[in-house]
């Protein structure tokens, strides 16, 4: 095991109020010392909007817990929505802000045709219903996903994103998010490590995830997340090899939005010893020393 893997417990991906996660930043950083968790990022959907609150918890509480400023850009690579993780980046620097801004400008208006098309298909209220959901944060289509469960339309969320908001299906929009070289250069500019997200989840042949990886590789992106909670020994093997072959540095991290039965912060994530965490790019060598590693 990596020295440091044996002494933390990492989780960089999770969620809060400030876009779709159910806990608000203070809920969730108190779970994550709860769960043994020493370092954790929040990495909201083209927001960091949850990080100051959280902070402010962690202090309030003196919670024993690392917080890695983080957030989570959408972006559009060959037809497909595939998401970069940004860690360790300065919120406040003006490239990341624009980009931002732009990406929560391109949420609004794709949220409104969502709600323009489900209102033709004869499902009224959809914009109130998710605006509602969203409560401010980053409106994305999880919350158009439980006011569809809510009004009765599917009794499950995997089964709405099924019927209704996949790809092709009456409440899809084809959306206009950055491309992946955009959020790797505002990533780098606020002096932070790119991540391209769950690898596994595009539902790309092993041609295509190839092809991804040399493009996200070549715009200068970082790392790839390898663990996740939710994966099969032979899945994670997989994208240890692709960490290897691209020479990315390797994440973990278990995309927390609530708790559930296979979900939960920290649980399962463990990277191969032999891959480079994506930790030591921004722990200095010295503090590693000083945990004795
Ligand atoms: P958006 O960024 O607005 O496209 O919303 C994407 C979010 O919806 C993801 O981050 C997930 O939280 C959620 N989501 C996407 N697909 C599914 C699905 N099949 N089942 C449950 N949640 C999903
Ligand atoms: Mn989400
Ligand atoms: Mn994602
Ligand atoms: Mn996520």
């Amino acid at each position: 095991m990596h020295p440091l893997t044996s002494r933390c417990r990492y989780d960089l991906h999770s969620h809060t109020t400030a876009s779709d996660g159910l806990l608000t930043p203070q809920q969730l950083v108190l779970r994550a010392v709860e769960m043994g968790i020493s370092t954790l990022a929040i990495t909201d959907h083209d927001t960091t909007a949850g990080l100051g609150p959280a902070r402010a918890a962690i202090v309030e509480n003196q919670l024993a817990l690392t917080l890695v400023d983080g957030v989570e850009i959408s972006t559009l690579w060959e037809n497909h929505e595939i998401h970069i993780v940004g860690l360790a980046i300065d919120t406040r620097h003006p490239a990341l802000c624009a980009l931002l801004e732009e990406q929560s400008e391109r949420r609004i208006l794709r949220a409104q045709i969502i709600a323009e098309r489900l209102e033709k298909a004869r499902i009224p209220g959809a914009w109130e219903g998710a605006a509602r959901y969203a409560n401010g944060g980053a409106i994305t289509r999880g919350h158009f996903a439980r006011f569809l469960v809510e009004d009765g339309r599917a009794s499950t969320i995997a089964g709405v994103f099924k019927s209704y908001l996949a790809k092709g299906k009456t409440g899809y929009v084809p959306p206009q998010w950055c491309t992946i070289k955009q959020a790797i250069d505002a990533i780098h500019h606020s002096g932070g490590v790119a991540v391209l997200a769950h690898p596994g989840r595009y539902r790309l042949s092993a041609k295509w995830l190839k092809r991804l990886l040399a493009d996200f590789a070549a715009a200068r992106g970082d790392a790839m997340e390898v663990a996740q909670c939710q994966q099969a020994p032979h899945e994670r093997s997989q994208l240890a090899q692709l960490a290897r072959q691209y020479h990315l540095l390797a994440s973990q991290g278990s995309d927390f939005h609530q708790s559930c039965p296979w979900i939960e912060l920290g649980r399962n994530l463990r990277l191969p010893d032999d891959l480079t965490p994506v930790w030591s790019a921004w722990e200095s060598s010295a503090s590693v020393e000083e945990r004795g590693a």
